[in-house]
């Protein structure tokens, strides 16, 4: 398969450029030259296939090829809205949530929250979104935005606009009891801090039509947590009955 590369400056016309990062990877990592065939993206949903045209130090120039490359279109709009785990962990929910199709992260500030989003160094998150993209075959990238409390959250457009809301919760309805969700639809779901969301932060989240809902009987760290979620969410997709998704 093809190597990615990212090409925010767009690729719609007849060439691409890539800047500094991109152009690196692609000589100097992959060992990439003139004639190499490979794919490029733009992070809003376009792809195309490219030839290497020119390398130089700091730019590489490439031929765009044919028709856009199909998307692998989020069957969902899903947002997670997530509490900061301590250190790399967040790393990790930021990589595995790009690669599971999340289409934006929330950062949230909770009663019991004990690390500031706000030290979390958000431009290095999207550097690390652009390579799980690159990784995943993702072509549009996941947003993470800015950090927000959480009763901030619950009266955030996203949410008001949300066709269904789920809050993680030990003791929260298992799985099989939630609604099916269908495919399209906008869900947004989130993870408390490691001491849990207060009591008065769930009564606020069901006063406002939120679901509480479990993930099993152990207690899990919350980037594990995220991904259980989004997995979960996933699973309660209801099959389309478009022809074009034949029976399995
Ligand atoms: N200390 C808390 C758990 C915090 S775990 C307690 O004992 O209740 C961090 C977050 O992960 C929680 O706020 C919740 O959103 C989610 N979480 C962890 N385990 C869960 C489970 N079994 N069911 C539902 N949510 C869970």
């Amino acid at each position: 398969m093809a190597e990615r590369y990212y090409c925010p400056e767009g690729v719609s016309g007849a060439t691409a450029v890539l800047a500094a990062d991109e152009a690196a990877h692609l000589a100097r990592v992959s060992r990439l030259g003139v004639g190499a065939v490979v794919e490029v993206f733009d992070g809003k949903g376009l792809a195309r296939r490219a030839e290497v045209l020119e390398v130089a130090r700091n730019r590489v120039v490439l031929r765009l090829d044919g028709d856009p490359l199909p998307e692998r279109a989020a069957v969902l709009d899903l947002t997670l809205a997530a509490a900061v785990p301590k250190g790399e962990r967040f790393d990790w929910l930021v990589e595995k949530a790009t690669e599971l199709g999340v289409v934006r992260l929330v950062p949230l500030l909770c009663e019991r929250s004990v690390v500031d989003p706000r030290d979390a160094k958000l431009e290095r998150l999207r550097r690390l979104v652009v390579e799980a993209s690159k990784q995943s075959r993702r072509d549009r990238l996941m947003s993470i935005e800015k950090p927000v409390r959480w009763a901030d959250f619950l009266g955030s457009k996203a949410v008001l606009e949300a066709h269904a809301k789920l809050a993680a919760h030990p003791g929260g309805a298992t799985c099989s009891d939630w609604a099916g969700i269908a495919a399209g639809a906008r869900v947004v779901a989130a993870v408390g801090p490691e001491g849990g969301f207060t009591t008065s932060e769930i009564d606020a989240a069901r006063a406002s039509g939120w679901t509480i809902v479990g993930l099993g009987a152990t207690i899990l760290r919350i980037e594990t947590a995220g991904l259980a979620l989004a997995v979960a969410v996933a699973a309660r997709v209801e099959p389309t009955t478009s022809p074009a998704h034949g029976a399995i």
